[in-house]
């Protein structure tokens, strides 16, 4: 019967990835998209097979980051998720509409079904990673993704300016709630190098990303500059031409822990 397709299709998926991954911050401007692509182009660059979902629905910003443009194709077996220059693999609702300045407008419960179709209804093939860019906070969407997707665990994202790591419990205190792990916490904007004598300026303060993460018990996975370039290359929409040795470290670790 048609009802029966869709648990059939969610349990080819989890057949077919081996880990989906969450990644989620406290609050939105923490970095979180510009995290995920690059923990993404980390991962490919390892040789591993990486999609992105991005389930920021409102403010998605992945397939900028990527400059993907094409629109994602629709067949009679579902949605073919756009692919970048490398590889990756992208869902977006982005990569549907029409104009990809138009807001979205609708209301939670629409944008958490579109959340699981892009689960569902996307052939994402055989992938040894799928990476889901979450919407800030704890809202329907990030719920939802827990609830009914087979997360195997969370990434969470932070920033110095986060108001004194309460943001950061309210999200690793909304994930304890599910069944997935947390696979530890990653720390940008940290600190600023300086273009002359390399020394690090930290504009928001002292990092306490370690700290907190260790306050949780959950693994402290890194801290990142800002970096300029990082910016721009998003803007430009290259970021899988950026180099960067800390995001390899970063995504190393990540995979290590992962397999343990
Ligand atoms: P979020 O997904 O948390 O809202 P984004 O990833 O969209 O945040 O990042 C917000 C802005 O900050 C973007 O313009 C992005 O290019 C920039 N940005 C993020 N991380 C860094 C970084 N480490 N160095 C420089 N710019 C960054």
């Amino acid at each position: 019967s048609c009802s029966a397709k869709p648990e059939k299709t969610k349990a080819q998926q989890a057949s077919n990835i081996k880990k989906v991954i969450a990644i989620m911050s406290g609050k939105g401007g923490v970095g979180k998209s510009s995290v995920t692509s690059m923990l993404a182009v980390s991962l490919m660059r390892k040789g591993y097979k990486v999609g992105i979902l991005d389930a920021d629905i409102t403010g998605p910003s992945i397939p900028k980051i990527f400059g993907l443009k094409g629109k994602a194709n629709i067949n009679e077996t579902g949605v073919v998720p756009a692919e970048s220059q490398h590889g990756i693999k992208v869902m977006s609702l982005n990569l549907m509409v029409p104009n990809e300045d138009d807001p979205v407008i609708w209301r939670g419960s629409i944008i958490t079904q579109l959340v699981q179709q892009f689960w569902a209804d996307v052939i994402w093939g055989e992938l040894d990673y799928l990476l889901i860019d979450l919407p800030p906070g704890t809202g329907d969407v990030p719920i939802t993704v827990m609830q009914s997707l087979p997360v195997s665990g969370v990434v969470i994202v932070t920033s110095p300016q986060q108001l004194a790591g309460m943001i950061v419990r309210k999200a690793i205190n909304m994930v304890k709630k599910y069944d997935a792990p947390i696979f530890g916490l990653i720390e940008n904007m940290a600190y600023v190098s300086c273009p002359h004598c390399e020394d690090r300026i930290e504009i928001f303060g002292k990092p306490q990303g370690e700290t907190e993460a260790a306050n949780n018990e959950i693994p402290y996975l890194g801290q990142l500059p800002i970096d300029p370039v990082l910016a721009t290359m998003s803007d430009l929409g290259k970021i899988e031409d950026y180099e960067a040795e800390k995001f390899t470290e970063i995504a190393q670790r990540l995979a290590d822990i992962i397999k343990t």
